[in-house]
């Protein structure tokens, strides 16, 4: 027994590439070793370019794939045991890119409450749960609205609500802002953290934007299959010149601050936003010269 959430050992995943005839014709490495851990209640943020195995590694924490090598641990249950199978899957829920895929119910409460319904939970439960739910991502003021008729951002909180229902202890977001508008990503990652804030649940988000990582933990920058650079936000953010060469789009501000870092400013931590810019240089010199 350990006290993490998961567990990571060398893992390896490849896919096998087939031509049109289902022969097998060669094979893709899409996770190369990666070993990581997570402890209960942490914040990770998983950063890296299109392919580089973000979705391959995650799936691999809900048992929708298995190593080709190495082993994946979900609050000690290893990912290949069969019997562990469901346990895995309501201990670690997992929200995808698209929430128009997710969504299966007619109106919002119903839709929330097929997880626990699913796992034989007595009604008034069921009702709670989905209560709860969603609260917790700010959206019992729509529970009786059909998800047809709601934003993006909406309809990926609604998703989210759902997993939740089922109380896992961790929750994997695979890049669910992608599809949404700037509005709708900020309710989506304001859900995401008051879960771990407030519901103490481990959360594992993907993303490729930059500025939805800095409320991490640790972040995990993958390239290639492999975890190139982990490390706290402000560890991460530092080494601009690593993040461009491991193609990930680096925010201008962040960009501006490391060149003045470079000509001597003492400008300390993260800077990912213009906002954070403007208050870095503004306690450097006193509002005189930053309008
Ligand atoms: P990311 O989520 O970071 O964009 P993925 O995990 O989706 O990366 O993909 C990693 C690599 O594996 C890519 O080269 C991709 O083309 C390949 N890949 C992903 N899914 C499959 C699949 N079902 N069959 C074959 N190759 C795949
Ligand atoms: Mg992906």
């Amino acid at each position: 027994m350990t006290d993490l959430m998961i567990r990571i050992k060398n893992l390896i995943h490849e896919y096998i590439e087939r031509d049109d005839d289902g022969n097998a014709t060669g094979s893709i490495r899409a996770v190369d070793g990666v070993e990581l851990s997570v402890a209960p209640g942490e914040f990770i943020a998983v950063l890296g370019h299109n392919g580089s195995g973000k979705s391959t590694l995650a799936k691999h924490l809900n048992a929708l794939l298995f190593p080709t090598e190495g082993e994946v641990w979900v609050d000690d249950m290893l990912t290949t045991d069969d019997g562990h199978l469901w346990d895995i899957r309501q201990t670690a829920g997992m929200v995808f890119q698209n929430p128009d895929n997710q969504i299966i119910g007619q109106v919002v409460e119903e839709d929330v409450g097929f997880g626990p319904e699913n796992m034989g939970l007595p009604t008034e439960e069921i009702w709670e749960r989905v209560d709860e739910s969603l609260k917790a991502v700010d959206m019992e003021k729509h529970r009786k609205k059909s998800p047809n008729k709601l934003s993006g951002g909406q309809k990926q909180r609604v998703s989210i609500a759902g997993v939740i229902a089922m109380h896992p202890r961790c929750i994997i977001l695979d890049e669910p802002t992608a599809m949404l508008d700037p509005k709708g990503r900020r309710e989506v990652i304001r859900a995401a953290r008051a879960l771990n804030d407030v519901e103490k649940i481990t959360v594992i988000l993907i993303t490729h934007y930059m500025e939805e990582a800095i409320y991490a933990d640790r972040i995990f920058v993958m390239d290639h299959g492999k975890v190139a650079m982990t490390g706290s936000p402000a560890e991460i953010f530092s080494d601009v010149e690593k993040l461009r060469a491991l193609h990930l789009d680096v925010p201008q501000a962040t960009l501006l601050a490391d060149m003045l870092r470079e000509k001597g400013l003492p400008i300390r931590g993260a800077v990912l936003s213009r906002d954070d810019l403007v208050r870095q240089l503004t306690a450097l010199y006193g509002g005189q010269d930053t309008k």
